[in-house]
Parts: structure tokens; sequence; C-alpha cells
């Protein structure tokens, strides 16, 4: 595997999203991000399908959990 060190250069993983049935409607959203297990598309609100794209990694956050129970 080529291992390239650009630190500006974000490793783009192949993930699920969503994107819109429209042809002419180019929104679609990650499936990490999505409301609902089928979600509409956020733009026309009609039907979406299924796909792959490659994107830059989400950075998980690791301050994410902060407590508040106290
Ligand atoms: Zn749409």
């Amino acid at each position: 595997m080529d291992v390239q060190q650009e630190e500006n250069k974000p490793e783009l993983k192949p993930t699920v999203i969503w994107k819109c049935k429209n042809a002419d409607c180019k929104a679609w959203v990650r499936e990490e991000f999505a409301a609902a297990e089928y979600p509409e598309c956020p733009i026309c609100k009609g039907p979406t399908i299924r796909s792959y794209k490659h994107l830059p990694a989400v950075a998980k956050a690791k301050k994410a959990r902060k407590k508040a129970a106290k």
C-alpha cells in the first residue's frame, strides 16, 4: 500500500451515504448523520438510495462525553 504523509490530504474512506433519487438534486447525507434508517432527501424531501462515497474520515470528538451529572 502506498502511504502518503502529506498532512493536508485527509484520508478518504468509502463511506455509506444516502443520496437523492432525483437526478437533478445533488443532495446526500452520511448514513451516520442520517436522522432515520431510511432518510428522506434533506433538500427536496424525496426518496433516497443507499450509496457509497469516498469522504474524509470524520474525526471522533474525544471530548464528547461531558459529565453533567453532578
Ligand atoms: Zn433531493
